[in-house]
């Protein structure tokens, strides 16, 4: 299906097709460009000079920190260090087209839910971003991870505590999880780390990559256009 020849009146008729639908959205690579914060912070610590599109997997980091160290232990703590780290949270641009499209639906009448694996203790961090790039957001529309470490299987569980309808994640490890676990359609936003895989799964909405088109007008168009 092609989002290029999409219409003003399909584009209505789509609204009042979800208008009673629960939409979430993932937050880092979603929403919060965290990539572009990591990446920087990463080249300052290790005098590197990667970029985002190096980030070809959800371990990525880990692998470049495990090169420079020689520790396996060390390269995970690092990494996790980088992307929880409260100025790359705390301050990272959007993802593009991110805030236009919740705006829209805000305006509306949509209110998304928000939902990260971010541990707990980066919550307010996450509120305060929240506040200064997309205020329309309500707070208790986010929802922050509630332990410590990676947790895939939080997002899974609150997209089905809260029976998520559409879900856009960047992640293929949860997408997967969450396709697999819950009812959920998820519209899969592309970003360098999922592009070597290939995803074929019905309720999976997966777009070409296109640098040139703002990542989130790209994952929903192709949202729009498909057969849901
Ligand atoms: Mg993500």
């Amino acid at each position: 299906m092609s989002a290029e020849n999409i219409t003003d009146e399909r584009m209505s008729e789509f609204l009042d097709k979800i208008r009673f639908r629960q939409i979430s959205f993932d937050i880092d690579g979603v929403n919060a460009d965290t990539a572009k914060s990591a990446v920087n912070l990463y080249n300052l610590q290790f005098s590197d000079g990667k970029t985002v599109t190096d980030l070809d997997g959800f371990y990525a980091m880990r692998d470049w920190i495990f090169e420079k160290t020689n520790s396996r232990n060390l390269a995970i703590e690092m990494a996790i260090k980088i992307w929880n780290d409260e100025n790359v949270q705390g301050y990272c641009p959007m993802v593009s087209g991110a805030w236009f499209l919740s705006n829209y639906l805000y305006l509306n009448g949509i209110k998304p839910h928000y939902i990260t694996s971010r541990p707990f203790f980066t919550r307010d961090v996450t509120l305060d971003w929240f506040g200064r790039n997309m205020p329309f957001v309500d707070s208790g529309h986010i929802h922050v991870g509630n332990g410590g470490g990676l947790q895939g299987s939080y997002k899974t569980q609150t997209i089905k505590d809260l029976g998520v309808d559409i879900h856009f994640e960047d992640s293929i490890e949860h997408a997967l999880d969450i396709v697999e676990n819950t009812p959920a359609l998820v519209v899969l936003v592309r970003q360098p780390w999922n592009l070597k895989f290939d995803v074929n799964h019905p309720r999976m909405v997966v777009s070409d990559y296109n640098p040139l088109v703002p990542k989130l007008f790209l994952a929903y168009a192709d949202l729009v256009m498909s057969d849901i």
